[in-house]
């Protein structure tokens, strides 16, 4: 049966696509269909196919917290682009689209004097991939940022969930796998564009003395709690241990390097090894922060 899915209006669709080419680790096979959507009447759209089609679907933002499977993934992968990627301000109110990129953002923030979200300087993608992980650094997540998560269900259906409707945690939310994150809405406070820019570059100057250069998703495994897992992995004797191009990093114990042709194969035996590793030396169990996608 042919998809109706190239067909819809407001949505740029791409056959068989590579996926490599949008994750920060360079790996991963092919979606059947790939689709940039740049509107919401365009999501509803497409939702609608995909239901009646019963066809998986998967979204992803920049793709730098997931490892996708190197068989590739059934159905659409859906990136939110266009209208998503829009950014509007009340005073230090912020409502931007799921698609603005963490840096853009930081750029208003700048521009505008908006303090508050320095902490986020150096994290790649976009909110939207950012709300659902509950992105973070420096002891502080994003989550204590938001005022408001928009939503749209599998139906097409938006709702608005506030902060306190939402269980952040540790990198993660209970915003399930059936709900689209549409745009966020986060509070900063009055500061000014010098002030924000230097502490923005403190942050992005501390990161580059510990974050390893290459392919990778960022921290692979979450912290234990009291603990950092690449300390742990460091201390487990196992920087630089290697699955074909897959590499414990030797600056970091916490990041997988893909060295030019790892498939995620590779990554995820290495990621076995380094948890039962760590669970067999210091009784502490590992647990990814990155995502797979199947
Ligand atoms: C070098 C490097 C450094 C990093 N440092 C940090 C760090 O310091 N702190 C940190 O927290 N993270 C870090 N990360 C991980 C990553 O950058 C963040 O988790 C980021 O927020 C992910 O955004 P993304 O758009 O790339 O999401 P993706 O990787 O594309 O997706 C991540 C998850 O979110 C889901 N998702 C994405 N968009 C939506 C949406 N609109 N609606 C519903 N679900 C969605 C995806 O399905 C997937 O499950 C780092 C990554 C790299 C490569």
């Amino acid at each position: 049966m042919k998809s109706g899915l190239p067909r819809v209006p407001g949505v740029k669709v791409r056959m068989n696509e590579e996926l490599s080419v949008h994750t920060s680790f360079h790996i991963g096979g092919r979606a059947r269909y790939f689709l940039e959507v740049y509107s919401k009447r365009a999501l509803v759209r497409v939702l609608k196919v995909i239901a009646n089609e019963k066809l998986p679907y998967y979204v992803i933002g920049c793709g730098t917290n997931v490892l996708v499977a190197d068989s590739g993934l059934p159905g659409a992968v859906l990136r939110l682009g266009g209208a998503f990627k829009r950014m509007n301000r009340h005073g230090n109110v912020f409502r931007c689209g799921a698609g603005v990129a963490i840096e853009n953002f930081l750029d208003e923030a700048v521009r505008v004097g908006s303090r508050g979200a320095e902490f986020l300087a150096g994290i790649p993608g976009t909110l939207g991939g950012a709300v659902k992980g509950n992105a973070g650094a420096f002891g502080r997540s994003i989550a204590d940022l938001i005022d408001r998560v928009f939503l749209m269900d599998e139906q097409g259906a938006e709702t608005v969930r506030t902060r306190n409707e939402i269980a952040f945690t540790y990198r993660s939310s209970d915003i399930g796998n059936g709900y689209i994150i549409t745009g966020v809405s986060m509070r900063l406070r009055k500061g000014t564009s010098r002030a924000i820019r230097q502490s923005i570059e403190r942050n992005l100057a501390a990161r580059q003395k510990r974050q390893p250069d290459g392919y990778s998703a960022g921290s692979f495994f979450k912290n234990p709690p009291g603990r950092a897992a690449g300390e742990l992995i460091e201390i487990c004797g196992l920087k630089g241990a290697s699955v074909g191009d897959a590499e414990v990093s030797r600056k970091h114990g916490n990041y997988i390097i893909n060295k030019g042709h790892a498939r995620a194969v590779d990554v995820l035996a290495l990621a076995e090894m380094i948890r039962k590793t760590v669970r067999m030396q210091t009784g502490i169990e590992l647990e990814a922060e990155v995502r797979l996608l199947r």
